[in-house]
């Protein structure tokens, strides 16, 4: 007999931007089976009402399960596979393998930044097909759509990391980034911010591009600068997507540090003329402070730097990086190099420039959270009802229904995730049910690992994953998926 959920008297927001509607949805084991107005009336044949689990949904929406657009979660969803911090605020899919880093390809006995994004020795996989398996084996709660990071292709390829690959090295990337495409990864992303990355000219990854457009991939990109030479950048990642002929996300677009502060004016405006030539959009979290691996170059003496992690010094976790260096009696570059290796959080962005982006219809939400973290950015845990609470209840950016669009429909079109992200007769059955005036973040950069409230059900491929207010995880339902056929 069928497994069957009856979601009763909801608002149905359908993850499609369009419309919402006051009705019900009916789940059938793993897919969405009927949408309408008092379902109960007419089930289809061989479903009795005595057999239904009915949710009621009176005063809450019904929406898609929420995709995390950008995470790094590669390796969470194998040591941890509840995935918590994520089921509890309606997300249902993440992608992974995001800003070059992707811990398939790559078998290596250690691990070193950036990396360690992903958590210290956890590189088994050297091929997606490995990485595929174990993730089968863990079974997630979640959903999981892999990117295959240029950064780990270099690992895995290069000796050293300070110059250009030769030919030998671009055709091995290359062979083994077309073996992850063949086993259903999504799409390339790169890191060229980053040290091991940003000697790669554009040529090496528009080459890689290349490989994921014959599969139909896209390419997600951290640009190699988000600070004074952001529009080179963007004009970077726009030609070697367009030339690569593959689709472009621009992941996290913020405008960095104090002397770039209100630079969206210029970089939405670029976006929307690349939007002209080729297809683009943009991921971003809800938040001033970013957060990577401890960098000095970040460090300016200007913007507060709070500590995530570090090696060396893990009582410092939790503590402004000034405080740390009065304390020690040095500046903030020396406290930040006796720190390292470590992480932290920058307060780098304008409050205007964030809800520019936020807003912009080419952008979807993705949490960027750093599931291994100690401290960790309160995105992690915070992200997407933090975007319905704060951005669209209080300060009314968009209507519901592109808050939602932002979370389902346009990030599994961006992504290529099949038959997720709508609700759709025949669509896959992943649902949050979340209370529209009490949803809401409640990690905090003090308190980070708050879980977020208002999210009252959440079901993962036709199985209750999550119920708000229990804190704990009931299924692990989640699959590894596919990527979807380009159209
Ligand atoms: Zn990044």
């Amino acid at each position: 007999m069928s497994a069957a959920v009856l979601f009763e008297q909801g608002l149905v927001v359908d993850g499609s931007g369009g419309p919402s509607w006051p009705g019900d949805v009916l789940l059938i084991d793993d897919r969405i089976a009927a949408l309408g107005e008092g379902l109960r009336t007419r089930l289809p044949d061989g479903i009795a009402l005595e057999d239904l689990e009915v949710v009621d949904c009176r005063g809450k929406v019904i929406a898609p399960g929420f995709i995390d657009a950008h995470t790094h979660d590669d390796a969470i969803v194998l040591r941890d596979p509840l995935c918590l911090p994520k089921l509890s605020q309606g997300i249902t899919t993440v992608v992974t393998g995001n800003c070059g880093i992707s811990l398939a390809p790559y078998s290596t006995p250690q691990s070193r930044p950036p990396l360690t994004l992903l958590g210290a020795d956890t590189f088994r996989h050297a091929t997606m097909a490995s990485y595929r398996a174990a993730v089968d084996a863990a079974q997630p709660a979640l959903n999981v759509a892999a990117l295959v990071g240029h950064t780990t292709l270099r690992f895995a390829a290069m000796q050293s990391l300070d110059r250009p690959a030769d030919a030998v090295e671009a055709a091995r990337m290359a062979a083994l980034l077309d073996e992850c495409m063949t086993a259903g990864a999504h799409g390339l992303s790169s890191g060229l911010f980053y040290e091991e990355a940003f000697q790669a000219p554009a040529d090496e990854v528009t080459a890689l591009a290349r490989v994921v457009a014959r599969h139909g991939g896209v390419y997600a990109t951290h640009l190699r600068s988000e600070m004074a030479t952001i529009i080179e950048a963007m004009h970077e990642a726009g030609d070697t997507a367009f030339h690569a002929g593959v689709p472009l996300v621009i992941s996290h677009h913020k405008c960095a540090g104090p002397a770039n502060w209100g630079r969206t004016r210029e970089t939405l405006p670029l976006v929307e003329a690349l939007a002209q030539r080729q297809s683009i959009a943009m991921d971003v979290y809800p938040y001033v402070a970013g957060s990577t691996v401890l960098r000095e170059d970040l460090v300016d003496g200007v913007i507060d730097v709070l500590l995530t992690w570090s090696d060396p010094h893990p009582g410092m976790t939790g503590r402004l990086l000034s405080d740390i260096a009065a304390e020690w009696g040095v500046d903030q570059k020396e406290a930040c190099r006796r720190l390292q290796p470590g992480g932290a959080c920058y307060f780098q962005m304008l409050e205007e420039d964030v809800e520019r982006v936020i807003a912009h219809p080419l952008t979807m939400i993705g949490s960027d959270g750093l599931p291994h973290d100690r401290h960790p950015h309160p995105r992690l845990w915070g992200a997407f009802p933090r975007v319905l609470a704060r951005y669209w209840r209080e300060r009314r950016l968009f209507t519901l229904e592109q808050a939602v669009h932002k979370m389902t429909g346009m990030t599994a079109r961006n992504l290529r995730i099949a038959d997720r992200g709508l609700l759709r007769v025949g669509a896959m059955a992943d649902v949050v049910v979340f209370d529209p005036e009490t949803v809401r973040d409640t990690a905090t950069y003090d308190a980070p690992h708050g879980v977020s409230e208002g999210i009252v059900q959440v079901f993962v491929n036709g199985r209750c994953a999550y119920r708000g207010g229990e804190a704990r995880v009931l299924a692990r339902a989640g699959r590894m998926l596919t990527r979807a056929a380009a159209g």
